[in-house]
């Protein structure tokens, strides 16, 4: 990679693709016991999402994938062209994890939007003095639970896809809907949610504004509750229960996770919850035996630029002269939480970033060579192994954090995490883009 010798001050501000190796790394061993939250909060979300199984069977033609409960599949895959340079002793085996396809949401945002609005829903009931029906949710559709909720409203801010998972829930259950959408969100999102009777409120700013706008709004209404994605234990802890999903999955399929056999996890991110709660599940399952990479657009890498930093709060991305404009919509978030970022800080190996070309080259690559129609945010994870295994920067993590010759017998998880729901012709026209880069590239 060119960018070696530089600075990541340099790369970074100068909107270069690198790996940036986080120093904070494992710098406190006890860091995940340290943490706010435990296995058993992860456990507890995840309880809350195999009772609410039949409701949302119920209420969802899509759902059920895994039993009753949302999930996707893990697959196998073979090494794309190009990444493997000695294909005689390839590194270890490749996967796939295809939240592109999670039900109802479409989006790894399934996970913590359903997890959120549900336990929000359980709160209500119980505040109200439903006793029995706060954990018997075949009850929530019944008259006097059904006013309750079509009381209240859920509001939430989103660059698109969480608008789209909390807003479909939330009137699926019964409640009104009023999202917030950045000046990125597609046309086609708020479609949808206007076809389902959200309400949609549009905004010409960034996302971190329509978060303020959206969490101002939600104070002034006591019957509103705000989904606080820069802030939220109930999405965190939603998205952190993929940790236990993936473990089933690789003990399916006899995939061993030791200091023999390291895992390499890399998601998109960005404000960080879903790549923050999925990297903290993952230390709470397999501790220092997986490795987990983020990736960024190279002008919205937030995350990197506030765990590169110090003590004080994120900064926005503007500050250093990137203007957080990305093909990536869901990734288009130009102040990282600060809540997720002291979490990850000493959890996260590295964040790579990942220019537009690269990303849509990755959406081609994803349908040429394994057959899946994925939206730009969710091609940023394939560049990962080609960050740690093609660059000095991977090179010296390897060295640095894994047994010699492990590598063979490690396994690499790329994270699809949005795309089902994307209209054909806007598809066709990032994989055609893909394409002319792809032709280009050889
Ligand atoms: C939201 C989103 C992410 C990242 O999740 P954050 O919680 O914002 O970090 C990744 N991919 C897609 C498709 C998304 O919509």
């Amino acid at each position: 990679m060119t960018v070696a010798q530089l600075d990541y001050k340099q790369a970074l501000g100068g909107g270069v693709p690198f790996l940036w190796l986080n120093p904070n790394h494992r710098r406190c061993p006890g860091a995940v016991a340290e943490a706010r939250w435990t296995m058993a909060d992860i456990e507890a979300a995840e309880r809350r999402f195999q009772a609410s199984g039949k409701l949302l069977g119920s209420l969802f033609s899509d759902t059920c994938l895994d039993g009753d409960v949302i999930e996707s599949v893990l697959q196998a895959v073979d090494w794309p062209a190009g990444q493997v340079q000695d294909t005689a002793s390839p590194p270890g085996h490749l996967w796939i994890k295809c939240d592109h396809q999670l039900p109802i949401a479409g989006s790894i945002k399934a996970r913590g939007g359903l997890h959120e609005v549900i336990a929000f829903a359980e709160e209500l009931v119980s505040t109200y003095g439903f006793e029995q029906s706060h954990r018997d949710f075949s009850h929530w559709s019944d008259s006097e639970i059904q006013s309750l909720f079509n009381e209240h409203t859920i509001v939430v801010a989103s660059t698109g896809n969480l608008g789209l998972s909390v807003g479909l829930i939330a009137k699926a259950l019964g409640f009104k809907a009023v999202v917030h959408m950045s000046v990125e969100a597609k046309s086609w999102k708020k479609e949808k949610l206007r076809g389902c009777r959200a309400i949609i409120v549009e905004h010409d700013g960034d996302y971190t504004e329509a978060v303020r706008i959206g969490r101002e709004a939600a104070e002034r209404d006591p019957k509103s509750y705000f989904v606080d994605d820069e802030n939220s234990p109930r999405l965190f802890l939603g998205y952190a229960v993929a940790a236990l999903r993936l473990q089933r999955q690789l003990a399916r399929n006899k995939v061993r996770v030791d200091r023999q056999n390291p895992l390499f996890v890399y998601v998109p991110c960005g404000v960080g919850g879903a790549p923050g709660g999925i990297c903290f599940g993952l230390h709470q399952v397999f501790g220092e035996n997986v490795h987990v990479f983020f990736s960024e657009p190279t002008q919205s890498a937030c995350m990197l630029l506030a765990l590169s930093e110090g003590e004080a709060g994120p900064r926005a991305v503007y500050d250093i002269g990137l203007d957080n404009t990305t093909v990536a919509d869901g990734l288009a978030v130009s102040r990282a939480s600060a809540m997720v970022a002291n979490i990850v800080k000493p959890l996260v190996s590295g964040i790579y970033t990942v220019s537009d070309e690269i990303l849509l080259r990755n959406l081609y690559l994803l349908k040429h060579e394994y057959g899946f129609s994925v939206e730009p945010s969710a091609a940023a994870g394939l560049s990962g192994s080609d960050f740690l295994l093609n660059t000095d920067a991977g090179s010296r993590y390897l060295k640095e954090n894994t047994r010699p010759g492990s590598l063979a017998r490690s396994n690499h998880v790329v994270w699809t995490t949005g795309g089902m729901h994307l209209p054909r012709v806007e598809y066709e026209h990032y994989w055609s883009l893909g394409r002319a880069i792809d032709d280009n590239a050889i």
